[in-house]
């Protein structure tokens, strides 16, 4: 029976991964193995009935009796055992969350739904390094996917609306701490309707302003306000954010030398775990509208058009809708003054499951059928 580790199960994409496989009956016909590097020898997850006792995640002579290594732990994690794991001829399967190994030569970035081609070719190859995409890039890719799959686009821009939990847990917390503060000092004016409306605005600020207002995390006031700046600086003036737009991008769909150009301003929202984006995207030529729309909702099972209609709109294109669901909303969609060839649309999606957990939990499901 193949031996399958998962390594980082109990951190933020891990448990939505575990929940995941929970909740397809996922942990059947292999033999899975969990690993910390924190805390080996303890009780670790209960499947079944049965609790796995934590094995080391550090030990790479026992990594190395693996066929599959599922890792959610993180890029320095990453770098460090798998160069070790190289050094003891393991030939398993390496399936990682972290960027880490993103853009090596040797790697293929994951979102089946997308590029199942590029995934099988990379197994007939003898691939082993199958990593999950940036959120933003596989969110984007699963909304337009169609669009893509018709050889259509000349090139895209995506303004993007980012949620707390890409920041991380720690970041998701501090979020809602702020909107508890903003609340609280606001409460009296609040429960006052008739105080002027200025003083309650007045209040706002003058929290956001504080001193005290707890924002070491993100750097700023991200309630009421927003951030736009994701990750660090890279010498073009994009952020490295905005850079995997178009790298990534490229790589999943393995455009080789024809490079589709990909860029926007990636922005940081009080958004809890859902990305949103409004795209640009000029098309190659003038693509009738509801062809335009046939290939959104038919790329996949999870993208699915939205009417251009305040109704629908409300009812399905926003974070509080999609938050925790596989639904990728495809909406606003309509040309542009720009001209023909230029579509305007916005999608949502949650940027744990189809940003994160989910093309890896179904990359474990195809190596295995690879490997049988
Ligand atoms: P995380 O929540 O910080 O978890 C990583 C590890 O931290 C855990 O597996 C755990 O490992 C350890 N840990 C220490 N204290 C913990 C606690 N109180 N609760 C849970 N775990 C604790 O990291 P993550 O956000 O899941 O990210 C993992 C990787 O996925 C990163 O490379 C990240 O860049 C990538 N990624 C993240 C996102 C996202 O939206 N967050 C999206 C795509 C990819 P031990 O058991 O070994 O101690």
């Amino acid at each position: 029976m193949k031996k399958v580790g998962i390594v980082g199960w109990r951190g933020m994409v891990g448990s939505v991964l575990m929940d995941r496989m929970r909740a397809e009956d996922d942990f059947q016909g292999y033999e899975p193995r969990f690993f910390s590097t924190s805390q080996a020898g303890q009780a670790g997850p209960e499947i079944k009935g049965t609790t796995y006792q934590l094995l080391d995640a550090l030990d790479a002579a026992q990594l190395a009796e693996l066929d599959v290594i599922v890792s959610c732990q993180g890029g320095d994690y990453s770098g460090r055992v798998y160069p070790q794991l190289m050094e003891l001829g393991w030939q398993g399967y390496w399936i990682d969350a972290a960027s880490k190994f993103r853009m090596d030569a040797d790697s293929i970035i994951v979102l089946d739904p997308v590029n199942r081609k590029v995934i099988d070719q990379g197994l007939a190859a003898g691939v082993k390094k199958y990593i999950g995409g940036n959120c933003t890039v596989s969110l984007m890719l699963m909304a337009l996917g169609g669009l893509f799959e018709q050889g259509w686009v000349e090139w895209v821009t995506s303004q993007t609306y980012q949620a707390a939990s890409g920041a991380g847990a720690k970041n998701m917390r501090e979020l809602v701490e702020q909107m508890r503060i903003i609340g609280e000092n606001a409460g009296n004016l609040l429960d006052t309707p008739s105080s002027a409306i200025l003083e309650l605005d007045r209040n706002i600020t003058s929290t956001l302003r504080s001193e005290l207002f707890p924002a070491a995390n993100f750097g700023a006031p991200l309630a009421a306000s927003l951030i736009p700046w994701i990750d660090s600086p890279m010498e073009n003036g994009q952020t490295r954010e905005e850079w995997k737009g178009c790298s990534e991008t490229n790589k999943i769909l393995g455009t080789g030398a024809s490079l589709i150009p990909v860029d926007g301003c990636c922005v940081r929202v009080g958004a809890m775990r859902c990305h949103s984006q409004a795209y640009t995207i000029k098309l190659k030529q003038d693509v009738p509208l509801a062809e335009v729309e046939q290939a959104l909702a038919q790329q996949n099972d999870w993208a699915y058009l939205v009417a251009n209609t305040k109704e629908e709109t409300l009812r399905e294109l926003t974070p509080a809708r999609v938050t925790g669901t596989l639904d990728i909303p495809v909406g606003r969609v309509r040309k542009m003054n720009l001209g023909p060839e230029y579509i305007s649309a916005f999608s949502v999606g949650d940027q744990l499951l189809w940003g994160a957990a989910e093309p890896l939990r179904r990359m474990l499901k195809i190596v295995l059928e690879h490997l049988d």
